[in-house]
């Protein structure tokens, strides 16, 4: 084979900037965000991601002080 200018994606091991955890950038994750175009890569792990959605749904709810 010479077409070697696009590697398979692999799986790559992140570490979480908030709980510092590790986890799986999976391959399959990989693809799904370069077809949407997303350059940047995640630098949370599934459950610090989920946490802020949802801390931001609340603060978004609450409206007072
Ligand atoms: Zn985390």
């Amino acid at each position: 084979m010479d077409d070697q200018t696009k590697k398979p994606p692999q799986d790559e091991t992140r570490t979480c900037v908030d709980c510092a955890a590790e986890f799986v950038f999976t391959a399959g994750e990989q693809e799904f965000y370069e077809r949407k175009g997303f350059t940047e890569k995640p630098k949370r792990c599934e459950p610090c991601r989920r946490r802020r959605k949802q801390q931001r749904a609340m603060t978004g709810q609450g409206g007072g002080r």
